[in-house]
């Protein structure tokens, strides 16, 4: 028995174009996954936390007929490294797959980074399908084409840009995910009503309590207009030469707590609603941003649960050290993306650094 997905998405990409199927219930949807395998050779890609979840059931909706075999990688970020898709590279050749197989990425932001990534470059360019499985990967990471691997000298400093064929969102995989793993990925969607569509901002200020609470059908349309903002911002700047970058708002600031913290202790998604707000505040320094605009976003990204203030151990010298570091800066000068108004970023380099080091001073600790 298979009913239509609730909602289908097309990331329009030339001929490489693909579509985002969104909805419960999806992992059992195997007959949508198997139109876009390249071939009968199939690897699922895996770690120890996602695989005795969900692993079961998608090798089952895959049905008969394919030869499907997996590799369960560790847990977590610091599994992010050459050595990781060297174990992919390993499993793929013992089982013999030629060009023609597909790789499955099945897990949240860094198995999609890392399966992508060793997709690209299995026989110069195997194909791959996304299924994420943390709210992070389905609104962000699975939609664009990144892929990568951590450096011990810097974070995503390995990488390709490979799309995948299909990305398959399944909304009931979140009943599972941590709930500070679903507050991470829910600064991403707030990140998009602040970047892009003002209306889509009101929409969340209307069903926050609803999404915290897991509410699915509301859950799958957050995540269709996610990824409806990003495949457009993605199908205008496949490659990040302009636009692209606004989709970094937030993020700026977000990486300078997280690397001065040490990775892993704020998620990437807490430091980015923390830098979003920041990046709001110098947008009212700016004469952009009115207060009652800023107090606007401190509070839904406070209603999605994420912090609203900085580590009290950080001070102006750890951001700009920090900042000055960001691979986003061109040539030297510090370029920044702010709010022109509520729904729209812009990259500009017109912030003095007078400015910046006043709002960094003043920053609640
Ligand atoms: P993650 O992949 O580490 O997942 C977070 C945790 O949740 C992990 O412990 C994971 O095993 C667990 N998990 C996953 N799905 C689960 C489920 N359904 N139920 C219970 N637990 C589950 O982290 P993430 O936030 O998904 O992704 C972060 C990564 O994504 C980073 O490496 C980042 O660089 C990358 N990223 C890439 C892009 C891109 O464009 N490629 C964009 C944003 C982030
Ligand atoms: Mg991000």
């Amino acid at each position: 028995m298979s009913q239509a997905p609730a909602h289908r998405l097309d990331v329009a990409l030339g001929e490489r174009s693909y579509p985002i199927h969104i909805g419960p219930g999806l992992t059992a949807r195997g007959d949508l996954i198997r139109e876009h395998l390249a071939g009968r050779q199939v690897m699922i890609v895996t770690n120890t936390v996602v695989a005795p979840l969900y692993l079961e059931a998608l090798k089952a909706s895959l049905g008969e007929g394919l030869d499907v075999r997996e590799v369960i990688l560790e847990d977590g970020e610091q599994t992010k490294h050459m050595a990781s898709i060297g174990l992919i590279w390993d499993a793929l050749l013992e089982a013999g797959f030629n060009r023609r197989c597909t790789l499955i990425a099945l897990g949240g932001g860094v198995i999609g980074d890392m399966t992508g990534f060793a997709a690209a470059c299995y026989q110069r360019g195997a194909a791959f399908i996304q299924v994420p499985t943390t709210l992070l990967s389905q609104v962000d990471s699975s939609v664009g084409g990144k892929t990568g691997v951590n450096h011990p000298r810097g974070k995503n400093m390995l990488g390709a840009f490979w799309q995948p064929r299909l990305v398959l969102i399944d909304t009931s995989s979140l009943k599972t995910l941590p709930v500070r793993e679903l507050s991470a990925g829910m600064a991403e969607v707030i990140k998009y009503g602040l970047l892009w569509d003002e209306s889509f901002l009101c929409w969340l200020e209307d069903n926050m309590d609803a999404l915290m609470g897991l509410n699915e059908t509301l859950l799958g349309e957050a995540i269709r207009r996610s990824c409806a903002i990003k495949a457009e911002v993605v199908a205008e700047d496949e490659t990040e030469q302009g636009v692209r970058a606004l989709l970094n708002l937030g993020h700026t600031f977000g990486h300078a707590i997280e690397t001065d913290q040490g990775y892993g202790v704020w998620l990437h998604g807490e430091a980015v609603g923390t830098g979003m707000l920041m990046a709001a505040e110098l947008s009212a320094h700016m004469g952009w941003l009115s207060s009652t605009d800023v107090e606007r976003v401190t509070r839904i990204i406070d209603r999605a649960g994420l912090p609203v203030a900085v580590p009290e151990n950080m001070g102006v010298e750890d951001f700009l050290r920090h900042m000055q570091l960001d691979k986003k800066n061109v040539d030297g000068r510090l370029r920044l993306i702010l709010l022109e108004h509520v729904g729209r970023a812009v990259i500009t380099e017109k912030v003095p650094a007078s400015m910046l080091n006043e709002m960094l001073e003043h920053w609640p600790r």
